[in-house]
């Protein structure tokens, strides 16, 4: 299973409701790994014991920043709106499997939703304000993963579900989100 979250919409018409699923999908670019909240990320996963090293980095890390902060505000603002993420290696997360809980949920957090920064949240965004358009509409978010249980059940017509789909690629929607699409609305096994 896929780790991102979705947005379960329902729509009331005077035939009855439908609903569908619409996930986020991160293309891995790295871009939130350079923003300057990375560091209020949280915790990471794992134990001192488990993880030593990252354990130890991080540490000297937080000493090392908050000195810097204790000793001038305004040079610890420079250096995380000007330095990435210690643990982004080229554009991947060096500690993906415990990364930090603000990372996981990046971008449905309050900063993350606001960001101009993550490409797939934009056309995310285009395409939610597309398929909701002219339409009595209730929407939840979700998140899949280990802890956060099966994804929402969805009750479409074809028409409905052909309809959405055609206002998601006027949006931009590309191929992988698409396939995407297709399995978190029961209709594609396979996941990307
Ligand atoms: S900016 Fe968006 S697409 Fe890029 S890694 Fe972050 S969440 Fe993923
Ligand atoms: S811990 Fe990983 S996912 Fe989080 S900001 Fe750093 S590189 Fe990005």
């Amino acid at each position: 299973m896929i780790d991102t979250f979705y947005l379960h919409l329902e729509f009331t018409n005077k035939k009855g409701g439908w609903s569908i699923n619409l996930p986020f999908l991160c293309n891995k670019c790295g871009v939130c790994c350079t923003l300057d909240d990375f560091l209020t990320a949280g915790e990471i996963g794992g134990t001192p014991q488990s993880n030593p090293e990252v354990n130890a980095k991080v540490k000297a890390l937080f000493e090392s920043l908050g000195g810097m902060w204790e000793a001038d505000e305004a040079k610890y603002d420079q250096y995380i709106m000007h330095n990435p993420c210690p643990f982004l290696v080229d554009t991947s997360c060096s500690i993906y499997e415990i990364r930090p809980e603000g990372c996981q949920l990046f971008p449905k957090t309050a900063f993350g939703m606001q960001t101009q920064d993550c490409e797939p949240l934009h056309r995310f965004k285009k395409g939610r304000s597309a398929v909701k358009r002219g339409k009595h509409t209730a929407e939840t978010y979700h998140f899949t993963g280990k802890t956060q249980g099966n994804i929402n059940p969805v009750k479409f017509t074809e028409k409905q579900y052909q309809t959405c789909i055609n206002k998601l690629r006027q949006a931009g929607m590309t191929d992988d989100e698409f396939t995407l699409f297709e399995y978190f609305n029961g209709k594609n096994k396979s996941c990307v």
